[in-house]
């Protein structure tokens, strides 16, 4: 594995290949983004390109050295990975790397300290990692990694190089379902438009069985009818309770209505995220206005904005359902 094998972040990988060419590696980072994007794999092709004993001129590791092969798996002793333990990351895991980082790297050039979900240091931690912050030393590197960077402290963000990372764009999601999971184009395509550019969130999808819900939900949605209140009151009484379902529920119509407007723009069938239900897309880009699809698309954001501050679920849901346009 080497950056080449990342997918996404074309921008980050860059940068850092820029920083090992220019031998200006800084002494902390942190990498913020939403989950499961891919932020730890690249903190860690960064650690292994550092160390690599004969990295190619595109400054990327070679996956064949001692070096490299130990950091694949995860032996190398300069390459440290630290986690939360139950809820927090404690003192002692930042004291016991305190104490490692004390002495020179045993193998290679640098050491490296990824810690991952670092905005779950408790205070103590914080604290204890913010002295190692202000006194860099030579040889080694923290790389903070995190989705809820506004739970750091200011202290520590204001003395690490900074890197956000997007969402990976749909096409990098798909490509990884059907490279490293083995899953169909269509399925993976499926999973990764709904997936808001995480291929954590993707997984988790496939897990939960997306399949059947949105054909439920594309049911409901093809019979609605303004004139109807039954059949609108049925589409809102779909989503249920559950939060995360109802998030679901309104990603899927979302992108339906996305897709409506692709394809009325574009008249291409193939960049659709429900391309196998290309029927029902079809029929929603010849009945509404592209004006009217949009403000469909804002009202589902509007409620799910609602309904994440906890008001009357069912309320909310039905007002939806009566005021999108069909
Ligand atoms: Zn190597």
């Amino acid at each position: 594995m080497s950056f080449l094998d990342i997918y996404g972040h074309e921008r980050q990988i860059a940068i850092l290949q820029k920083t090992i060419a220019q031998k200006r590696v800084g002494h902390a980072y942190l990498f913020s983004g939403i989950n499961a994007t891919g932020k730890k794999t690249l903190a860690g092709e960064f650690a292994k390109a550092l160390n690599c004993e004969q990295a190619d001129n595109h400054h990327d590791a070679c996956g064949k050295c001692s070096s490299c092969q130990k950091a694949q798996h995860l032996s190398h002793v300069d390459m440290i990975f630290i986690e939360a333990d139950g809820q927090f990351i404690r003192i002692n895991a930042i004291r016991e790397i305190q104490e490692r980082m004390k002495f020179k790297p045993l193998e290679g050039r640098w050491r490296t300290v990824i810690i991952d979900d670092a905005d779950k240091m408790n205070d103590h931690a914080a604290n204890a990692l913010l002295k190692t912050l202000e006194e860099p030393s030579a040889s080694n590197i923290l790389i903070l990694i995190s989705s809820r960077p506004y739970s750091l402290p200011a202290t520590i963000i204001s003395r690490c190089r900074h890197m956000r990372f997007n969402p990976l764009t749909t096409n990098a999601v798909t490509r990884y379902l059907v490279e490293q999971k083995g899953m169909g184009e269509q399925k993976s395509g499926l999973l990764a438009g709904l997936s808001g550019g995480s291929i954590g969130r993707a997984l988790e999808l496939d897990q939960e069985d997306i399949t059947a819900f949105r054909a439920e939900i594309m049911q409901l949605l093809m019979n609605a009818k303004k004139d109807d209140p039954i059949s609108l009151l049925n589409l809102a009484s779909n989503f249920g309770q559950d939060k995360k379902k109802i998030k679901q529920g309104l990603d899927i119509i979302s992108s339906c209505f996305r897709d409506a407007l692709v394809f009325k723009e574009t008249r291409k069938d193939e960049i659709l995220i429900n391309s196998d239900k290309f029927p029902f897309i079809n029929q929603l880009a010849q009945k509404l206005s592209a004006e009217h699809i949009i403000q469909n698309i804002s009202l589902l954001a509007r409620t799910w904005e609602t309904i994440e501050l906890n008001v009357n679920k069912t309320l909310t849901l039905e007002t939806m359902a009566f005021k999108l346009n069909y």
